[in-house]
């Protein structure tokens, strides 16, 4: 059994893969209904308005954001910016340029550790296999 202090209220609960316990995890889905609801109902609002009325921290509304779970409506004053180079966007973390940016990054970097050593084991082989069947 994996027992764990919730890393936001710090009572124990059992570790499911959550960092925070189920009962933090209700209020976090509670406000997030309630920041939906009001941006639904008024989509130009900003971020300190949307605090005011809903009584939810800026901090986890933003939250809500960079994990991709509201998107801010085009006329929106609402905005996030890019991590990496500042656009503005509606989403997530990243813009959609520095995202496939980074990865076409990934993809690189995965090749470049993964498959070289596999290969280079496999040729080991097959020079062994030779050497092995002249005899
Ligand atoms: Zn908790
Ligand atoms: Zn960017």
């Amino acid at each position: 059994m994996d027992i764990r202090n919730c890393s936001r209220c710090g009572r124990l609960y059992h570790y499911d893969g959550f960092r925070i316990c189920p009962t933090c995890r209700r209020e976090d889905e509670a406000d997030f209904t309630k920041v939906k609801e009001y941006l639904y109902k008024n989509p130009g609002a900003d971020i300190s308005e949307v605090e005011k009325e809903t009584e939810v921290e800026a901090s986890k509304i933003i939250e809500f954001l960079r994990q991709g779970r509201l998107e801010v409506a085009e006329d929106s004053n609402l905005v996030l910016e890019c991590e990496i180079c500042g656009t503005s966007i509606r989403t997530g973390r990243f813009c959609d340029k520095c995202a496939s940016d980074l990865q076409k990054e990934l993809s690189l970097s995965i090749k470049g550790t993964g498959k070289k050593p596999v290969q280079r084991e496999k040729e080991r082989f097959r020079v062994i296999d030779r050497y092995e069947k002249r005899r």
